[in-house]
């Protein structure tokens, strides 16, 4: 298998991989549960979920809230073990929380008391193997991280402490922090969930170029469809609890796209259907909740 998990960045990592080109890896979720708490009793999340992801794939999930789209991700990156099924990445069974990963969350809980490009540098600094050579690479990581800063729009901000930054900075700053270490995954909940509508739409366009730069593959968690449509290759709905994946669409819009894009037939179509989909599981929810299992 060419897909098999390679150590950290080597040496000469500041080459990219060129358009087309994809450093992601592989996930796949075999017939996976989660149950939380008692073994017998405890909350069922998820239960027969069945998702592939290509390498360098760009997938959504939607669903109701509750459905089990935050236990997928806590799933993937191997923060919680699945109680049943087999659960890979990169073509690795996941038994413990992976390194090849890297995560940007609504909140993007920056430490306070360091500047801007040290939480960017962070990872680098925890995470094995970077933390090692943290010192001696320190001059490489920081441009690499002024780069990244640059790239999404940040440049003279670097000094800065978080509480001077807006939300939205904030959050290109998140960006920046998950993919310092250059990782294969990239687990994306709600990250811009917590941003006004215009902000919001500013940022799709700068991780669709972050990503269009690496390719790594990137699973995005957001309620917001359109936001799915614009970014994702393909869009998975998750049933109500407990999860499992009831939809899988491909968005048929070709690359880079623009806002100008969810005004076409084939995107105004397509959130309409996941729409429909996730509000008829919503109702299912409220008329009476079908039994667990
Ligand atoms: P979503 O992200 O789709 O809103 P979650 O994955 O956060 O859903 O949660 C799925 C279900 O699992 C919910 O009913 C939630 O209350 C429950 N749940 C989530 N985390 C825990 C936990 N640590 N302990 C017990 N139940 C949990």
């Amino acid at each position: 298998m060419n897909d098999s998990p390679r150590p950290g960045p080597a040496d000469d990592d500041d080459t990219h991989t060129g358009p087309g080109l994809s450093a992601g890896a592989t996930v796949s979720l075999e017939n996976v549960a989660l149950r939380y708490g008692d073994p017998e009793t405890g909350t069922l999340a998820l239960k027969d979920t069945e998702l592939a992801i290509e390498s360098g794939e760009f997938v959504a999930i939607v669903g109701p809230s509750g459905c089990g789209k935050s236990t997928l991700m806590k799933l993937v990156s191997g923060l919680n073990p699945a109680t049943g099924g087999v659960v890979s990445v990169a073509g690795e069974i996941v038994t413990r929380p992976i390194k090849i990963v890297g995560m940007a969350f609504q909140n993007p809980t920056m430490l306070p008391w360091r500047r801007t490009i040290d939480n960017v540098l962070l990872p680098l600094k925890i995470v094995r193997p970077y933390r090692e050579n943290f010192r001696r690479d320190r001059a490489r990581n920081t441009a690499r991280a002024e780069a990244l800063l640059r790239r999404v729009g940040l440049h003279g901000f670097s000094r800065q402490f978080p509480w001077q930054l807006s939300g939205g900075m904030l959050q290109r700053a998140s960006l920046c922090r998950a993919l310092i270490h250059e990782p294969r995954l990239l687990l994306l909940d709600e990250p811009f969930g917590a941003l006004d509508a215009f902000t919001r739409e500013e940022l799709w366009g700068v991780l669709q170029a972050l990503w269009l730069d690496r390719r790594p593959t990137v699973l995005l968690v957001t309620h917001d469809l359109r936001e799915a449509v614009y970014l994702a290759d393909r869009v998975v709905v998750m049933s109500a609890r407990p999860g499992r994946i009831i939809l899988d669409r491909r968005v048929d819009l070709p690359r880079p796209r623009s806002l100008d894009d969810l005004f076409r037939d084939t995107a105004v179509q397509l959130v309409h259907d996941l729409r429909a989909r996730i509000e008829h599981f919503q109702l299912d929810d409220i008329v009476g909740d079908a039994p667990e299992e």
